[in-house]
């Protein structure tokens, strides 16, 4: 095992410890951060036209909830974050914020994502939470914004939102302009690279995609066209099944990702020192091992908890019901463990009450399997259930 790692009595002695430096890339200015940061040796990556230098392990913030695993990544090398608007209420760039108060703003790389849909006020809208996740996270810009969430080319051109972006481009509060998408990805991509305003994707990518020979395609001409990549949702909703039973590797699946070179870095979120420890060991050895190698071969054509976002459900379902987006709250509750955010997912859908219960039997026929019916209504009861009850 590398020595470097961070496990919870390194971190503590990581913590207390001063004096050491490093020399941290962004967009060819060193900068060093002097409070005992002792990185682990990754490979790096260029993030497309931004230029940034990044390691291939950034950090998804998502779930975690405490400044201690941010601080232990942060003095691995880890050197982007990635958090959104509506993580955890806003309490997940609110942690951000007090994390990196007081460090040197060339030290880390904060990347943030504004969900609004398409329709009247949504540039204003888009703007007022954007001011918000500012205050949160305690800075007067981000590295990247992303335009949170789509799915449809229109949602990607849609120009008053763009617009907007494209101002807080210019005026310096987002050095960076991004799309990120859970479904219909290589459609989401494709029109990213021709819009021409963006700069950096972020999209599902793992090694249960069924469509991942079309989303290859699209994150190759996407790097040709100098877009930064950076993937999410590598483990594949982190276990195979609801009870838990078959763990995904996660090494294996990290490492997976990592071997196309399209992929600039993955943004796993990890909440513990041991998720932590395992991600920086695939990071710092990054070729598949044999073991590894048969785990992603036995498992690539099992589903899962992990829906593919193929959207071919929604036509069938008279209602029209977002059944991806119903499907990710479910993955997040029984897969990540995290009923939190499989409730503010939830309600960013603004689904009415029992939003089958027009329906004698589903007429939604899964392409991966699910019995759509049978998850839905299992996971919008969590709408129901009160904040101070779920973690
Ligand atoms: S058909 Fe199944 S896999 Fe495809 S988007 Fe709908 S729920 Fe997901
Ligand atoms: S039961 Fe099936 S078809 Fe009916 S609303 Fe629910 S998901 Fe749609």
């Amino acid at each position: 095992m590398n020595p470097n790692f961070v496990n919870r009595r390194k971190f503590i002695k990581l913590s207390v410890a001063a004096g050491a430096s490093i020399a941290a890339n962004y967009a060819g200015v060193q900068a060093a951060e002097n409070v005992g940061r002792k990185t682990v040796a990754m490979p790096e990556r260029i993030l497309g036209r931004t230029n940034i230098k990044l390691p291939i392990l950034s950090m998804g913030v998502m779930r975690a909830d405490n400044q201690a695993i941010v601080r232990a990544a942060y003095h691995s090398g880890i050197f982007m974050f990635d958090t959104a608007n509506g993580y955890q209420n806003g309490k997940n760039e609110e942690m951000l914020g007090e994390f990196f108060t007081g460090k040197k703003r060339e030290s880390f790389m904060l990347a943030t994502k504004v969900k609004e849909s398409v329709g009247d006020d949504a540039a204003s809208k888009f703007l007022e939470k954007f001011e918000i996740s500012m205050k949160r996270l305690k800075t007067d810009h981000v590295e990247i914004l992303y335009y949170h969430a789509l799915s449809r080319p229109e949602e990607v051109n849609f120009s008053p939102v763009v617009e907007a972006m494209v101002k807080l481009k210019e005026a310096g509060r987002a050095k960076y302009l991004g799309v990120s998408t859970h479904s219909n990805e290589p459609g989401v991509i494709n029109a990213a690279i021709d819009n021409g305003n963006y700069d950096v994707v972020l999209t599902s990518y793992n090694f249960t995609q069924s469509h991942r020979g079309e989303l290859d395609k699209a994150l190759e001409r996407a790097v040709n066209a100098g877009l930064g990549t950076v993937a999410m949702k590598t483990m594949a909703g982190g276990y195979l099944d609801r009870e838990h039973t078959r763990k995904v590797n996660a090494k294996a699946a990290l490492k997976w990702a990592w071997q196309n070179p399209h992929i600039h870095t993955a943004i796993p979120g990890f909440t513990s020192f041991d998720e932590l420890e395992e991600c920086l060991e695939a990071a710092a050895h990054p070729e598949l091992s044999e073991e590894e190698r048969e785990f992603i071969a036995s498992t690539s054509c099992q589903h899962g908890l992990y829906c593919q976002g193929c959207k071919s459900c929604i036509a069938q379902c008279p209602e029209k019901l977002p059944i991806p987006d119903i499907m990710r709250a479910y993955m997040y509750n029984y897969g990540y463990n995290s009923p939190m955010l499989a409730k503010s997912t939830l309600l960013e859908l603004n689904l009415a009450d029992h939003p089958c219960r027009k329906c004698a039997s589903c007429k939604v026929t899964c392409t991966n399997g699910f019995q759509i019916a049978e998850k839905i209504s299992d996971i919008t009861r969590l709408q129901y259930i009160p904040k101070d009850f779920l973690v």
